[in-house]
């Protein structure tokens, strides 16, 4: 499928991965996105190894390290005490056995570290402005049809929509997603408003309470701390994705947490605080029809409590750009791609929601190291998308 023209709809994380991927293999991919620019959300991003192996694939090493920190130490940590439940070790831990660091970055860097590899050779091949309202598959082709008028055809498109994909709603045509049960509010926090308490050794660490988690870590050298204040409800009553919120609502939720949790709360600039509401779907066994298909969260939002919605889209673009390079026909890149992906997709997803409902659910007096089944025990971490076999 060398010679064939791709279309990708989304340049997310996830959109962009697979550009990157068809661009170095030099398939000709354009990428639509419906943004006036090529932006990210202010917040913080894990990269877990299985993940960073795929950008190394890209030959992102040297880029990841710039932007990514590798805290040696994680955690599952007490509300109240902040005592430690769970240690996790990191670092130089995670490049020893697995092959990879696991980074944590602000999500705008590692956009960017993409952004830039694609636009070096492929400027012209980045559309902003054109959102897709629409597309009908001919017999050799795909007409895409775009909010600004404008109409394209390609041989292949990838929908990495996001979780309120327009290209899944056509070729799939179920429901919206639905509300999961939680509001997270993220925080990005310049760490000189901050005093030396509110710093320890561990970089990231994830603090459990009854029907909460504050996990939080520190992005670009420590300059900024990141932070996501999970709440389970069943109240989302707002429309919307992404919403200024306020840090009195914050710290009224999250009050009888300890102090320094409490103090990365205060500290956060005004502009810096949004909420979201976690939305997912039931997973589907399908994520293609005959030309186009669907990867990252268009294809299988997730719940965040594993931080793999980003990776495994990581990993879906580096996979499907390695299919579409060998496969001979688009019946035989959504074989592949199907049966390389949805076990795996499904299986994280399934266990994500799990981990939100042992964080949330638990009593953290009683929650111990076997009641904690990461991703790392689940051994998401050993996936290489650059190796595996598809
Ligand atoms: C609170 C929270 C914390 C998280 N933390 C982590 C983490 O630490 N690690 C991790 O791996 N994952 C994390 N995730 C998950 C992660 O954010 C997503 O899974 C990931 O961003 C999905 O990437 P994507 O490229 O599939 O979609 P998106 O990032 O949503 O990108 C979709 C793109 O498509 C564009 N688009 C949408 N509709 C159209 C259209 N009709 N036409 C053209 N363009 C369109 C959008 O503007 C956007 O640019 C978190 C999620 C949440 C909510």
């Amino acid at each position: 499928m060398k010679e064939k023209r791709i279309a990708i709809i989304g340049a997310g994380i996830g959109g962009m991965t697979a550009a990157v991927t068809l661009a170095q293999k030099d398939i000709q991919v354009s990428v639509f996105e419906q943004a006036p620019e090529l932006s990210e959300v202010g917040a913080g991003i894990t990269i877990t190894p299985n993940a960073t192996k795929g950008l190394i694939h890209l030959g992102l090493d040297q880029e990841m390290k710039k932007v990514g920190m590798a805290h040696t130490k994680q955690g599952v940590r007490h509300f109240k005490t902040g005592d430690m439940i769970v240690p996790l070790e990191r670092g130089e831990k995670m490049l020893e056995k697995y092959g990879a660091y696991q980074f944590q970055a602000h999500r705008a860097d590692v956009h960017n570290v993409l952004i830039d590899k694609f636009k070096l050779n492929h400027a012209d091949s980045i559309y902003v402005d054109h959102q897709l309202t629409d597309l009908k598959e001919k017999a050799d082709t795909v007409e895409l049809i775009f909010s600004n008028g404008q109409m394209h055809e390609f041989d292949f498109v990838i929908g990495a929509d996001g979780n309120r994909s327009a290209v899944r709603k056509i070729i799939i045509g179920d429901d919206d997603p639905k509300f999961a049960g939680y509001v997270a509010w993220r925080g990005l926090v310049p760490t000189k408003d901050l005093s030396k308490t509110d710093f320890d050794e561990c970089g990231s660490s994830a603090f459990i309470a009854p029907g909460r988690v504050f996990a939080r870590y520190l992005v670009r050298n420590s300059e900024l701390y990141n932070y996501v204040a999970f709440l389970a409800t069943d109240q989302w009553a707002e429309e919307g994705w992404s919403i200024p919120s306020e840090v009195d609502i914050v710290l009224d939720i999250f009050s009888d947490y300890n102090q320094q949790v409490k103090n990365i709360i205060s500290a956060t600039p005004p502009e810096e605080l949004f909420k979201w509401g976690i939305f997912t779907r039931e997973p589907v066994s399908k994520w293609s029809s005959d030309k186009v298909t669907l990867l990252g969260d268009a294809a299988h939002p997730i719940e965040p409590f594993m931080g793999q919605g980003a990776s495994l889209a990581i990993e879906d673009g580096v996979v499907l750009g390695r299919i579409i390079e060998t496969a001979s026909s688009t019946k035989e890149i959504i074989s592949r791609y199907e049966s390389s992906r949805i076990e795996r997709a499904h299986f994280v997803t399934e266990h994500s929601k799990k981990a939100g409902q042992r964080f949330t659910g638990s009593d953290p007096d009683k929650y111990s190291k076997e009641d904690h089944k990461n991703e790392e025990e689940l051994g998401l971490f050993h996936y290489d998308p650059g190796s595996v076999i598809v």
